[in-house]
């Protein structure tokens, strides 16, 4: 979750009366028999956020306008990529908004990582979301993403339906949300066989070569050993460490950067997306991170907890935000 102490206006009224006027079409015979699949458009994320030209362009008739994630697709779940209308509608490409120019490389310096894994958890209870973009160290492309709906394991389902409203539904993506979403452990296991294929890690062992970037230490340090907690699982080699953005942000700009939306602020970068949907977060963050290495940063690990008593977490940065 990347906090920010500013309030994100989202999802205009005249949006959601047209929301609510697409409801019964959802319930027409035909959609029913198509499960699970991205049944109507209102299933994947509906932001409205207009900004400066981005998504490619398949054909001239596809406009270059920003367009909403296909929440299926990101979860290898949608089953309409032959449906051109479903495909002008939403966005089935997650790396096209952030292809940057060869002229932005310049000032940029040589890591000591391969991989940076961009890493935006949502959910304050339980996790109800887990996305992961891979970014290229040298070429600062998105080489593959990974995104889960999680389901969570201690609520009832009363409980998981008001929860879920309550985040999702005024994001416009509680539907896809509950036709997708799965249990963390399962959520971990997948994304497991996703690190190994992509050589990051293997059974048992951290990260290679890799590591992950959050904006801030919740993610790491509070909630992945909760919900490893409440989900009956020890806490995974691979999660020992990591790069609070926020830190780097701190020591390379001598800025204080409380949060996402400053950091995005201050270096003149428009937020794509819905604010607190994971994977549009986990895409900004990204790009505030492509910013900081264009501009010459050097990215570090910032925490690491102790191999003998995990439960302590020690901070490497001297200037580092409290
Ligand atoms: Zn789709």
């Amino acid at each position: 979750m990347a906090f920010s102490r500013v309030a994100i206006s989202r999802f205009p009224l005249f949006l959601q009366s047209s929301v609510s006027s697409l409801i019964p079409f959802s319930l027409s015979p035909f959609m029913l028999s198509l499960q699970p699949i991205c049944r109507f458009s209102l299933s994947a994320s509906l932001s409205t956020q207009e900004s400066t030209p981005l998504v490619e362009s398949a054909s001239p008739r596809t406009s270059n306008r920003w367009k909403p994630m296909c929440l299926y697709y990101t979860q290898g779940k949608c089953t309409k990529m032959d449906d051109p209308i479903h495909l002008e509608r939403f966005n089935h490409n997650c790396s096209g908004e952030l292809k940057l120019n060869a002229a932005e490389f310049k000032h940029i310096r040589s890591q000591q990582l391969d991989f940076f894994l961009v890493l935006d958890l949502e959910g304050k209870v339980e996790i109800l979301e887990f996305p992961v973009l891979m970014i290229d160290a040298k070429t600062m492309d998105v080489v593959d993403f990974f995104h889960r709906f999680v389901r969570p394991t201690e609520m009832s389902e009363k409980r998981i339906n008001e929860y879920i409203d309550g985040k999702y539904g005024k994001l416009g993506v509680d539907r896809v949300w509950h036709d997708t979403s799965i249990p963390f452990k399962e959520v971990i296991e997948q994304f497991e066989a996703w690190m190994a294929q992509h050589h990051l890690w293997e059974l048992g062992g951290h990260l290679n070569r890799a590591a992950f970037v959050t904006c801030g230490n919740w993610d790491l340090k509070t909630k992945v050993p909760q919900q490893c907690k409440v989900s009956g699982m020890k806490l995974p080699p691979y999660f020992m460490e990591w790069i609070n953005l926020k830190d780097i942000y701190l020591n390379f700009y001598k800025r204080r950067a409380t949060g996402m939306i400053t950091m995005m602020k201050e270096l003149q970068i428009s937020l794509l997306g819905s604010h607190h949907l994971g994977i549009d977060d986990t895409k900004n963050i990204a790009r505030v991170l492509q910013r900081m290495l264009t501009d010459g940063a050097l990215l570090q690990i910032t925490a690491r907890r102790n191999p003998d008593s995990p439960e302590n977490v020690e901070f490497l940065f001297k200037n580092r935000i409290r």
